[in-house]
């Protein structure tokens, strides 16, 4: 029995994986001081892992945590996971919904922490409180689908049970390596992947069957029906639901603003064949949801392939989102629905981030067009804009590490830039590669300054298309980002689906924080989301990460945006108003 409020035990997991040990700590001071989610996993973090530790060691931990909402209230569905990013060498954090938080809740860890590395490869299965580090020689080397669909049956029992589990590339430590969970869901960005392979840790099996008890249970199921209704009547149940983020192919293409062929245009001829209104039209098969989301975002097509030259057929279930018809779609000049399906299916399989994956191809198909890097780097294709049978033999040469060009490129674009040459275009700020939005200053400078270097860290894209309508100044710009970083600090320590950020404002997240038995004030919450903020910067200065060398790629420059052309010194004049409004000049 989990008991919510005053009575609250706060729990991290350890699990040691050279020592083969495991043991529970109680933290309650750690989550009174942070919360839970994104608080409490920094914290874990600094503590446990060594300053300049190599983020493949056993040394460094993989550190997983919800918040004290999770699978209490509607869309608070994510699952946080920190570790030091072997893509950018400083703070890694990646977020999926799927069902672990739901798992970690009813197993009654609010946090788990990794470490170490096991002998062999193996998974690790946790039922409630008990730990089991199995054998997955079997499964090593299989594709993250094929090894999700075989635990479901190895590890058959009861409770709610969340499976997440790496693919080849992972294994093979690809830098931008992701990590599935359940169906259809990552923890995708920056290398979290490549950490588990490090460890020799195929997956993480998770069921709990704990039940939860209440303080109030009459004052929470006031404020859950209250939050229900209005999460279901947001604009979030429209736009996210019916055609979902792929709506945005279409907006982004009228307003120049959506990176085409390695960002060399902000507008490509066949974004319609490709957009979320044809795969609504002609592919979608079904949309699912998150636990404990009545949203439901997640929309699949079906990919029919023909199995064999004749008549045998093969259906595949695809999950797609706007950031991957921009990465492998777009990016990549991708012209058709069926070609686009089949590269997300391909880093699907794989284990790879669709992001850093599709922007790595669009930066080695201008490399080669411009003769940096040749065909027997390559190992013999001939890359080039909207080839599918090429890009699905360079991916699994990418998460193969098949040659020396592939391992570099399994590195990042950064990396690859660093050993070839083409710096002007290759699209990473941060080390990461970048979001699909070519919409004006703040969206460069928000994945600059975000903590992972992402658009989802201060969503600066939204403040470039605001500007589109209103002009803005620069300092309205940088305190925009600023505000968005530092509340996003306290939604991502309940672990709540951005998509829903819309509801939970101050004082609904007071209500609900009340009715599960903590007590915030507003002021409380404002000054939690600055020092998260100042938290995460701290760990990322420890391990290297300076604002005064980043690197804007020339690129930025050469394209039109919604906002006309960018200017370089008038971004770095945003940059330096940003580093004086944090206090950092
Ligand atoms: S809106 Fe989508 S991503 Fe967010 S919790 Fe619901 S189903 Fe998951």
């Amino acid at each position: 029995m989990i008991l919510v409020g005053d009575d609250m035990l706060r729990r991290v997991l350890f699990i040691d994986l050279s020592k083969e040990e495991s043991w529970v700590e109680e933290r309650d001071r750690l989550f009174e001081t942070w919360l839970g989610g994104t608080g409490v996993a920094t914290q874990l973090l600094l503590e446990e892992c060594p300053s300049g530790a190599d983020p493949l060691s056993p040394q460094a931990p993989i550190v997983l945590a919800i918040g004290p909402l999770n699978s209490l209230f509607p869309a608070i569905t994510k699952t946080v996971a920190q570790f030091k990013s072997p893509l950018t060498g400083e703070l890694g954090e990646s977020y999926a919904g799927g069902r672990l938080a739901m798992a970690m809740r009813f197993a009654g860890h609010e946090a788990i922490v990794i470490k170490g590395r096991a002998q062999r490869p193996c998974y690790i299965s946790i039922a409630d409180e008990s730990v089991r580090i199995r054998d997955a020689s079997s499964i090593w080397g299989i594709s993250a689908v094929r090894a999700g669909v075989i635990l479901r049956d190895v590890e058959a029992g009861v409770g709610r049970r969340s499976i997440i589990r790496i693919g080849p590339a992972g294994e093979r430590q690809v830098r931008y390596a992701s990590v599935t969970v359940d169906t259809y869901r990552h923890f995708g960005r920056l290398g979290l992947g490549a950490v588990f392979g490090s460890k020799n840790l195929k997956a993480l099996v998770v069921s709990g069957t704990e039940d939860v008890v209440l303080p109030e249970p009459r004052r929470y199921r006031e404020v859950y029906n209250r939050l229900y209704r209005q999460v279901v009547r947001t604009d979030a149940m429209e736009k996210y639901h019916d055609i979902g983020t792929p709506i945005n192919i279409n907006v982004l293409n009228q307003q120049q603003a959506l990176p085409t062929r390695n960002f060399q245009s902000t507008t490509f001829d066949q974004a319609d064949s490709i957009s979320g209104e044809t795969l609504a039209d002609h592919y979608l098969f079904r949309r699912v949801s998150c636990a404990h989301c009545p949203i439901g975002c997640i929309h699949i097509a079906m990919l029919k392939t023909a199995f064999t030259p004749h008549h045998e057929f093969e259906v595949q279930k695809v999950g797609y989102d706007f950031e991957l018809i921009y990465s492998l779609g777009t990016n990549l000049g991708i012209s058709t629905p069926e070609g686009l399906l089949q590269l997300i299916e391909t880093c699907e399989r794989l284990g790879l981030d669709a992001i850093s994956a599709g922007v790595a191809l669009a930066w080695a198909t201008e490399a080669q067009e411009k003769g940096l890097i040749s065909e027997k780097d390559t190992l013999g294709i001939a890359l080039r804009w909207d080839d599918v049978p090429g890009y699905v033999k360079a991916l699994e040469n990418l998460a193969a590490t098949a040659s020396d060009f592939y391992a570099d490129l399994a590195r990042g674009v950064e990396h690859a830039q660093g050993r070839y040459g083409g710096a002007d275009f290759a699209m990473a700020l941060g080390k990461n590669e970048v979001a699909g939005y070519h919409t004006g200053p703040a969206s460069i400078l928000g994945q600059t300054v975000g903590v992972r270097h992402s658009h989802l860290d201060n969503a600066g894209y939204s403040i470039d298309q605001k500007a589109a309508k209103k002009r803005m100044d620069p300092a309205d710009m940088v305190a925009q980002i600023i505000r968005e970083d530092d509340s996003r600090g306290v939604y991502n320590s309940l672990v709540g689906c951005l998509f829903a950020r819309g509801v939970y404002s101050d004082s609904n997240i007071i209500d609900a924080l009340a009715a599960v038995g903590i007590s915030k004030t507003s002021e409380e919450l404002a000054s939690l989301g600055r020092s998260i903020f100042q938290e995460k910067y701290r760990f990322k200065v420890r391990e290297g990460f300076d604002l005064s060398g980043v690197r804007f790629p020339a690129r930025f420059f050469e394209t039109v945006t919604p906002l006309g052309k960018l200017d370089r010194s008038a971004l770095e004049e945003m940059l330096a108003i940003y580093r004086k409004a944090r206090g950092w000049s």
